[in-house]
């Protein structure tokens, strides 16, 4: 049932005909429900919607490297001329 309820809260999976009867009629279940939207919601408020995940940064890091431009080079004062 634990199962059950952590794909709903975390998922958003409805609760079956059977689950929700189930819950109705157990207290335990009632107090891991509101648990685990509890710590959803603490969770949620954690992550800042406006940052990108990992994977879509490291692609614009590797595209922004070759940009970079190689400092000038001072040798040339040394070629003889
Ligand atoms: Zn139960």
């Amino acid at each position: 049932m634990a199962e059950v309820l952590e794909r709903h809260v975390a998922l958003g999976e409805p609760l079956g005909r059977e689950a929700q009867a189930h819950l109705s009629a157990c207290g335990a279940c009632q107090a891991e429900l509101a648990f685990l939207e509890e710590v959803h919601q603490a969770l949620l408020e954690d992550v800042p919607e406006v940052a990108p995940p990992p994977s879509l940064r490291t692609p614009s890091l590797e595209v922004a490297g070759p940009h970079v431009r190689a400092p000038p080079c001072s040798r040339w004062v040394l070629r003889p001329w």
